[in-house]
């Protein structure tokens, strides 16, 4: 039985998709299908499938809105866990939760009409509050770790509760990298005018003007310590290399954009990018985007 008849078995009644395009599912716009995305709508849910994909050894791996994620090429037999169902948000008075799935627009979005400062950072920025919570995305001065009071996720099947310490937040890391499935995130937040915060977003929307259009994952690559990762491979003569349809932007040498390519281009780019860099600076480039790999257990 294939995976998706597998699930739809035992889960009768969850969200599922099936034969799904990758590239679809992905800024970058390549890669291949999956027979599955399923669509846990709660925590419980979310904790009982994930215990299950374990038991079975069923072949899987979670995503957001797929805007820092490279998909493989090919078709798989497999399911992409996904936060898309997990949309609740609400504000108590004190902290506001959001669901893995609340996009970036829509937090901003909630946090305009409900006059509510912390969140502006993110305008602009394409992700989920999942995907940013594991990646710990951001701008040079906030990341999502200055924000966050507590993160719900299922870790080896059960609900946890992590606070802020157990998050192991770092530069575009997380201890959600490992194999941890974010529901949710309960973020600080604090009353603004909102003339306010249509001001701090305008200014955080102008700063992002100049990056480079296109399909692309973002920043490929950490800063490493003092210096800029685009500047580094500006300065290995990399600007507007090209393998397959995958180009280093001409614009920002940290963003390589799709031009009709494959997920094999992309990676081909990649590496010759880390080779270059490290044999012109002696820097080793560490990556920032994420390939999506299958975990079986
Ligand atoms: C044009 C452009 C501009 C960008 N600008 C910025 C920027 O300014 N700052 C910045 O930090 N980033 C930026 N990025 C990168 C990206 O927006 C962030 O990394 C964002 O946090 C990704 O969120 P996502 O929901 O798309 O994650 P995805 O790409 O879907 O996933 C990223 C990783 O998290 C995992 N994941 C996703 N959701 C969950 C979940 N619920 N539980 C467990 N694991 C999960 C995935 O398996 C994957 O490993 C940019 C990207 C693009 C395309």
């Amino acid at each position: 039985m294939g995976v998706f008849a597998l699930l739809r078995d035992r889960f009768p009644c969850m969200k599922m998709e099936r034969d799904v395009s990758l590239a679809r599912r992905t800024t970058i716009g390549c890669g291949g299908r999956a027979s599955c995305v399923v669509s846990p709508s709660d925590a419980e849910e979310a904790a009982e499938l994930i215990s299950f994909l374990k038991k079975e050894r069923i072949p899987h791996a979670f995503l957001g809105a797929g805007a820092n994620t490279l998909p493989p090429d090919g078709d798989y037999d497999a399911a992409i866990v996904s936060s898309d169902a997990l949309r609740g948000i609400v504000y108590d008075g004190n902290a506001l939760f959001a669901g893995a799935g609340v996009t970036g627009g829509s937090l901003v979005r909630y946090a305009m009409e409900n006059s509510l400062g912390g969140v502006e950072p993110f305008v602009g920025i394409p992700m989920t509050v999942g995907g940013g919570c594991v990646m710990n995305a951001g701008v040079k001065e906030k990341h999502f770790s200055d924000l966050v009071l507590r993160v719900l996720a299922v870790r080896n099947g059960r609900i946890e509760s992590f606070p802020v310490p157990a998050c192991r937040f770092g530069e575009k890391r997380s201890i959600f990298q490992e194999n941890l499935f974010v529901v949710g995130v309960l973020l600080r937040v604090e009353r603004v005018s909102v003339g306010q915060l249509r001001k701090n977003c305008r200014e955080y929307l102008a700063r992002r003007r100049t990056l480079p259009k296109g399909r692309s994952m973002g920043c490929t690559f950490v800063n490493p310590e003092g210096v800029s990762a685009g500047e580094l491979i500006d300065r290995a003569g990399l600007k507007g290399l090209a393998f397959g349809g995958a180009r280093v932007s001409s614009i920002h040498a940290n963003f390589i954009i799709n031009e009709g390519g494959t997920s094999s281009d992309v990676s081909a780019l990649i590496d010759i990018i880390k080779n270059e860099v490290l044999l012109k600076t002696g820097i080793l480039l560490r990556e920032e985007i994420r390939r999506l790999e299958l975990q079986h257990t």
